[in-house]
Parts: structure tokens; C-alpha cells; sequence
């Protein structure tokens, strides 16, 4: 069995953070789906999340998974000024942990965008106290690869851990397998084979949005994202639940803050 750790980006592209909206109700799809496949998972949220649905993050930590953070407005790091980048976070961090009664140590990119343009990003996540980061996607094939980056977990210079988005090679494309179009698009046979042909240091997780879930939804073209793709992600959502299951059935993990030990056993 594969080690797959379920990780779930908490944002919404319609940008409304109601109190009772979409967000809320998907995520607790999400959370019915985890109890029922005996889950934990990470949540990347945004803050912007945390303003609209603050008991969300209660109830999400409540149940035993792991709160981690997205960013405040879900800007992707290359467009990011990084003076309110360290405000914002700092901020938002510290409402994550009182709201929650736990420390914040993981961080997401919005849209996988740290890259050899956002190296910044580095030194202030450092330096505001977090652990890890999710952030690179090592692929040729996005707009915010970072093509030829370790596969493997590594630590960048100020100690940050790095849990680079798995990626398989399809000829000369770096293919991020596990996680949204790739996922939803190419067949299960082909999902299972790479997972198998994964690198033992390698960690393997898959990621999902609550949005994914929705099926009522009519069309529309997704901010920073070509018209093709935002229309294949809509139709994704028919198949989105099905294939996030079939992959988890592949193999459980824990969430990713709890799994740092064992890639680095040195860090306490
Ligand atoms: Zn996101």
C-alpha cells in the first residue's frame, strides 16, 4: 500500500465568504468523506476564510485534522508585495492559533507559486514560524512550475522543509499526477502506476478544493486560468468525489505536519 496524505485547499474562486456559504457546505462534504474513510487531512485555508466561517476552522480542527495556512486572499506568490505578504500572515497565523488551540506550521502557495521569481517567500515564511512548506510543483508543463526541482523532500537553507507536489514523467512532460486536472482527467490505471513507480523518499499526497465538489455550478472561466482548463476543472466536477476516493483508497497517511518526523528524523 502507497502512503497518501489527503490535502485540501480551502478558497473559493467566486471570492464570497459568506458565513453559511458554498465553502462552508462543500467543506463539510469533505469532512463526511474523511470520517468515512477514517481520514485526517491537511487544510490550507485562507484568511479570508477565517474572517467569514471562523467556527469553520474550529470544527475542522476539532475532529483531529490539521490546520495549516494559504495565504490571506489567495494572491499567487509572483504577484505578491512581500511587506503585506509578512503582515497579512502574521496576522492570520496568529487567528489560526487562537481559533484553534494549535500551532500553525505548514504553508501552501497559492496555485503552487513559489518559484525561482518568489525565492523571497523563503525567508519570511522562516521567519514568521513555519515548519514546512507545500509550495513547488517540480513540472514544464504550468504556468508556475518549478521545472527540475527535487521530488524528494528537502530543506531550504534557513531549515524550511520542502514537500514538493508529486510529479511523474510522461515522455519529456513532468506531469503532476496527483492533484486536480491531471487527476481528474487521466485515467485511474495511469494514477495507480505512477504511485507505484513513486521513489520510497518521496511523499505522496493528493489535493482537492471543496469547490471541486460542487456540481450545481454553471460555468465560468476561472481567474488566472486558461478558458480550456477552467472548462475541463468544471466538467472534473462530476468525477472530482469519485476519483479523490479511489485515490485515498490507494493507501492512507496522516496529515503532512505529522509526517515531518519521519523524513527528518533529526527535527524534534
Ligand atoms: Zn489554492
Amino acid at each position: 500500500m502507497a502512503s497518501i496524505s489527503l490535502t485540501i485547499d480551502l478558497e473559493d474562486p467566486t471570492e464570497r465568504y459568506e458565513p453559511d456559504g458554498r465553502y462552508v457546505v462543500m467543506t463539510r462534504r469533505i469532512l463526511e468523506l474523511c470520517e468515512a474513510m477514517h481520514r485526517r487531512a491537511t487544510f490550507f485555508v485562507i484568511g479570508r476564510v477565517a474572517e467569514g466561517a471562523p467556527r469553520l476552522l474550529q470544527e475542522i480542527a476539532a475532529k483531529g485534522h490539521e490546520i495549516a495556512y494559504h495565504s490571506h486572499a489567495h494572491v499567487p506568490l509572483t504577484e505578491e508585495d512581500p511587506a503585506r505578504f509578512r503582515r497579512e500572515s502574521k496576522i492570520d497565523k496568529d487567528k489560526f492559533e487562537q481559533l484553534t488551540g494549535k500551532p500553525v506550521i505548514g504553508f501552501r502557495a497559492p496555485r503552487f507559486s513559489l518559484t525561482p521569481e518568489s525565492l523571497w517567500a523563503v525567508d519570511a515564511l522562516g521567519e514568521l514560524g513555519f515548519r514546512y512548506s507545500s509550495s513547488i510543483m517540480p513540472t514544464n508543463i504550468s504556468l508556475f512550475g518549478f521545472p527540475d526541482a527535487s521530488r524528494i523532500p528537502c530543506q531550504w537553507p534557513n531549515g524550511l522543509i520542502e514537500l514538493p507536489l508529486p510529479v511523474a514523467d510522461l515522455g519529456p512532460l513532468q506531469v503532476p499526477y496527483l492533484g486536480g486536472i491531471y487527476l481528474y482527467a487521466l485515467p485511474l490505471a495511469l494514477t495507480r502506476h505512477w504511485v507505484r513507480q513513486a521513489d520510497a523518499k518521496e511523499i505522496l499526497w493528493t489535493y482537492t478544493h471543496p469547490y471541486d465538489f460542487d456540481r450545481t455550478e454553471k460555468f465560468k472561466s476561472m481567474p488566472h486560468t486558461p478558458e480550456w482548463v477552467s472548462l475541463i476543472l468544471w466538467l472534473s466536477r462530476r468525477v472530482a468525489e469519485k476519483k479523490i476516493r479511489k485515490v485515498l483508497s490507494l493507501g492512507n497517511a496522516p496529515p503532512l505536519g505529522e509526517r515531518l518526523h519521519s523524513i527528518f528524523p533529526e527535527i524534534s
